[in-house]
């Protein structure tokens, strides 16, 4: 059996996706189940041929530790940002932690540092997903395609080499 491959941009980074709807029971009684690409996010069906659990989350966060810079979207110009460390990441989102609290719901703008040798990355806009003391997890809803080409990269060279979908 070998790791499944994304049909869109050819990874074997993919891994088993949530099932929701009808029509994901429907083909999972044939063992054709969902998958999420980890490095282009595209949802897609693909055979297994065995029977597996239903996964708890769609993208798998590779632990970092990378200085991030973020601001409310709408701050007035006198608002400073707030530093962060970004603790892990998807292609979706990351998880940072930060003495700020932040409201669920707030959007924030955020740059961020994965290497010394290179140029921030910056995330136009994430929304506030979930917010404990000292950590806030977000999802990004907006970025420069370039931006996105980068953090791939990144994921692509720290997610491990696929194992079988679990
Ligand atoms: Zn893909």
């Amino acid at each position: 059996m070998r790791p499944v491959a994304c049909p869109f941009c050819g990874t074997t980074k993919t891994r088993l996706a949530v099932r929701r709807s009808f029509t994901d029971r429907l083909f999972g009684s044939v063992t054709v189940y969902p998958f999420r690409c980890q490095l282009c996010a595209r949802r897609f069906r693909a055979f297994l041929g065995r029977v597996a659990r239903n996964p708890r989350r769609n993208f798998d966060r590779v632990s970092v530790d990378f200085p991030v810079w973020l601001k409310l979207l709408h701050a007035s110009p006198h608002e400073l940002g707030e530093e962060g460390i970004i603790r892990d990441l998807s292609i979706r989102g990351c998880r940072i932690r930060c003495e700020r609290s932040v409201v669920p719901g707030t959007r924030v703008e955020l740059e961020f540092q994965h290497s010394t040798a290179s140029f921030p990355i910056t995330v136009e806009e994430a929304i506030v997903r979930s917010s404990s003391p000292g950590e806030i997890g977000l999802r990004f809803t907006q970025l420069h395609r370039q931006d996105q080409r980068r953090i791939r990269s990144i994921l692509d060279l720290w997610l491990p080499e696929p194992a079988l979908p679990r």
